[in-house]
């Protein structure tokens, strides 16, 4: 059996519900066979009272610093990743229907090797913030579906140092598309879904009217059920307040009994929206148990563009969302593609975005605060068992640079060390001149 003791760290506790306390007794984390064995205080000594022989295990001193579990990116294009300097896919508009234009229009040329590069690329940034688990949507509205293909190879080849999770997406339509030999988007992601992927993909708002936006919503719960896979819609990106299709994704995954098997990404029309109108929808919401992914950085940047002043924000309710008990979890969305330029995997700059769009920094809010990259992200992504500070699970952790979920908040960390299955990915280390402490002598 390999055995390993990491020591000398603060655990952000509570998980998995919450992470609203930081245990104040530094503790110790036993792995065995890559999966947590036991953690808690003085455990060196406590496994040698046990009669424990632990001379020839590897320890790990954390110094004091925090553990938490990885971060989720739940909502990410791995495919588009690095593609916003392609001739012709300047967005000049910045909205999010000229992107999918300039994305539509430099599309043809994509490759196997192409896509698998440039995600590898934008992966190997996620993984250096501390991402783990990543649900990426894949554009099946393409005949050839090379997007797919490229992206269902990747999920084999990182399987040990990245879980992806893919959704069959189509970003032209689900009845809107029609590729060159009459290819519905519709069978494009049935096909999808045939091939491996995990998820149900759609995109109503963008269909060309609300009747094949509503059709298609009937399509992907039919879908999920059919191949019992999650769901995963682009649903009400848009100022519009009357963009309703999350109403009517939730009341058929609830019909359906598959509410916590689905997620509703960006739901910024609920930004415009009444409150009259949400305070009928929560409860539904409510019911159903359906996850949100919100995209806080893409879409304050996408949003708001027919608006002068007053200018809308673009995001979701994630304050009352949260507030309400509904599980909302964060998303990267976009690593320099048409529809967003400066997104580069670091989930600490979402976090401190969506805190700041949504008006949640009371004490209480930031130290729950990593939440929303961890704990709510493994349930949009029904990861259960398989993740968590809990023993018997994957020994699967960070390291980050501070001793307190408000410390690592407020410093917007970086991430020292992942562990995945009991194995290092990589450690970093923070060092600052030590002349400058005599400078400004720390107080
Ligand atoms: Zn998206």
């Amino acid at each position: 059996m390999s055995t390993q003791l990491f020591t000398n760290a603060h655990i952000a506790t509570g998980m998995p519900h919450s992470t609203a306390a930081t245990t104040a007794v530094p503790q110790d984390i036993l792995v065995e066979d890559g999966r947590f064995a036991e953690i808690g205080p003085d455990l060196p000594a406590r496994l040698e009272a046990q009669g424990r022989d632990m001379s020839s295990a590897p320890v790990t001193d954390l110094g004091g610093r925090l553990v938490c579990p990885p971060f989720c990116d739940t909502h990410l294009h791995l495919d588009y990743a690095y593609t916003a300097r392609k001739p012709g896919a300047t967005n000049s508009s910045g909205t999010l229907f000229e992107g999918i234009q300039r994305w539509s229009e430099t599309k043809s040329d994509l490759s196997i090797e192409d896509v698998k590069s440039r995600a590898r690329t934008a992966i190997r940034h996620e993984l250096l913030h501390g991402v783990q688990f990543i649900r990426s949507h894949a554009d099946v509205t393409d005949p050839n579906l090379t997007s797919l293909r490229a992206l269902l190879e990747l999920r084999e080849e990182l399987k040990d140092v990245v879980t992806i999770q893919i959704v069959s997406f189509p970003q032209e339509g689900m009845y809107s598309y029609a590729g060159p030999h009459g290819e519905a988007g519709a069978d494009l992601v049935e096909e999808g879904l045939r091939m491996g992927a995990d998820c149900v993909g759609g995109i109503p708002h963008f269909e060309q009217c609300r009747e094949l936006g509503e059709r298609s919503m009937h399509t992907v719960v039919k879908l999920a059920t059919r191949y019992g896979r999650l769901i995963d819609v682009h649903c009400d990106e848009t100022d519009d307040p009357n963009s309703r299709y999350v109403e009517l994704l939730s009341s058929l995954a609830y019909r359906a009994g598959i509410g916590v098997r689905t997620t509703a990404s960006h739901t910024c029309s609920l930004g415009s929206a009444d409150n009259a109108y949400f305070f009928h929808l929560t409860e539904l919401l409510q019911a159903a148990h359906v996850n949100f992914a919100c995209a806080p950085t893409e879409n304050l940047y996408l949003q708001g563009r027919q608006d002068t002043f007053p200018k809308r924000r673009g995001i979701t309710r994630v304050k009352e969302l949260t507030e309400a008990g509904i599980n909302v979890s964060l998303g990267q969305d976009s690593m320099q593609d048409p529809w967003y330029p400066l997104g580069n995997g670091n989930m600490m700059i979402i976090l401190d975005y969506v805190l700041h769009l949504a008006q949640m920094m009371s004490f209480e809010e930031i130290d729950d605060a990593l939440k929303f990259l961890t704990v709510d992200g493994a349930t949009t992504m029904n990861l259960g068992d398989s993740y968590g500070l809990e023993p018997g699970r994957p020994a699967d952790f960070l390291v980050l640079d501070a001793s307190s979920v408000f410390d690592a908040v407020y410093e917007r960390c970086a991430v020292l060390r992942s562990v995945r299955e009991g194995r290092t990915l990589f450690t970093r280390r923070e060092t600052i001149d030590s002349a400058f402490d005599d400078l400004i002598p720390e107080a």
